[in-house]
């Protein structure tokens, strides 16, 4: 089944610490941004020999909740018309808490979205001041209260951690906060300072500073041990999720699942081949609108980068890597093939291996990148 992702480029005001493909809402390029995807959309059914099963929607961005319900309906209307969705598909959408309200949360609902994700990073309002996002803590709260009420029975909220000044007391109230407020889901990302942003320039000039990695290590291991107990199991590296209200979209992106994404820098995976639309709006939309091919970057991988992809994002599972599995995928031993390079993880508790599955431990999971460097670092020798 394919998952189907949309990316929605708007935001009312850009974040400091944002890295993502995004710009300024305005309310005519965002009208002739929706009538672009809708055409992709159905120009990319138009090209199937026969109707293509997919089970998941995702309105991702930037803040699709800055589109009107009822663009938000035409764009599922199109995928339902395009793709063959059971009624009950998955249907996400990110929201940011100050752009809802009672009425609009309902619209949404009324026209097929059935799980909303909201960007909450912080539920200390110095910590989303620090950060230049719109909303307060109240506000995010109220922004749940108020899509409970509108029906949302598979709400998500993310936090991020290891923010300017934060401690790991600070960082707990978030995730005691979010734990309050009994979500179905939860995401919790470490901050990454990518070179030139500007949160950069604001902790130099207001002298913030990040905590030790120490406490970046026992954000991480605390702050999950908190939701497991609340009933919110690590599935993730980065999620964790009331038992069977793990994000069906994402699965696809961990378990070697194929999607389709449509509008501005969305990406694609299908039948091997990864490939990626221009990033800019305005170059995406003339596109569309001349017949120009959308793709920018379009590769096929080899055997060993997709036995690579399943080995990483599978490592990223807290079920990690089934063995034997993989071998019939992929015709390798992978425990014989990486098994010297393993072993001081596993050694070292990081890393378990019971003859069945490979995976990481909640500390392994802190050092997924060295741990996981291993694949690469064998492979190129
Ligand atoms: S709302 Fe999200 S996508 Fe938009 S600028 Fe902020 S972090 Fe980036």
């Amino acid at each position: 089944m394919l998952g189907l992702y949309v990316h929605i480029p708007f935001c009312s005001a850009i974040c400091n610490y944002c890295n993502f493909n995004r710009g300024l809402f305005d309310e005519a390029l965002k009208s002739r941004y929706v009538a672009a995807v809708l055409n992709e959309i159905r120009g990319a059914a138009a090209l199937e020999s026969r109707r293509q099963q997919a089970d998941t929607i995702f309105f991702g961005g930037g803040t699709p909740s800055l589109l009107d319900p009822s663009e938000i309906g035409h764009l599922i209307d199109a995928c339902r018309a395009s793709f063959a969705l059971p009624s009950d598909a998955e249907v996400t959408m990110e929201a940011n808490p100050e752009t809802v309200t009672p009425e609009r949360l309902e619209a949404f609902r009324a026209v097929g979205v059935n799980r909303l994700s909201y960007g909450v990073q912080s539920f200390r309002d110095e910590e989303l001041g620090r950060l230049s996002r719109l909303h307060s803590a109240s506000r995010a709260a109220e922004a749940f209260g108020m899509a409970r009420a509108a029906g949302f029975d598979n709400i998500s909220l993310d936090l991020m951690m290891w923010l300017p000044q934060q401690s790991v007391a600070h960082w707990l109230e978030s995730v005691d906060a979010l734990i309050a407020l009994k979500p179905e889901h939860a995401s919790m990302y470490m901050l990454e300072l990518y070179p030139n942003a500007p949160l950069r320039d604001a902790m130099a000039r207001s002298k913030w500073s990040l905590a030790p990695d120490d406490d970046a290590a026992d954000m991480y291991l605390a702050g999950f041990e908190r939701l497991d107990a609340a009933g919110l199991v690590q599935y993730e590296i980065s999620n964790s999720a009331r038992p069977g209200m793990e994000a069906k979209h994402n699965l696809k992106y961990w378990t070697d699942g194929e999607w389709l994404g449509f509008g501005c820098g969305a990406h694609s995976t299908r039948h091997g081949v990864r490939s990626k639309n221009r990033s800019s709006t305005e170059e995406y939309i003339a596109a569309v609108a001349t017949g120009t091919d959308l793709v920018v970057e379009r590769r096929e991988l080899s055997a060993e980068e997709r036995l690579e992809d399943a080995l990483f994002t599978g490592l990223r599972l807290t079920s990690g890597i089934d063995l034997e599995a993989a071998a019939g995928h992929y015709g390798v031993d992978i425990w014989e093939k990486y098994r010297e390079d393993l072993l001081p993880f596993t050694q070292a508790g990081l890393l378990l291996y019971d003859g069945a599955r490979l995976r990481l431990t909640r500390r392994g999971m802190l050092l997924a990148h060295e741990i996981m460097a291993v694949f690469i670092r064998s492979n190129v020798r």
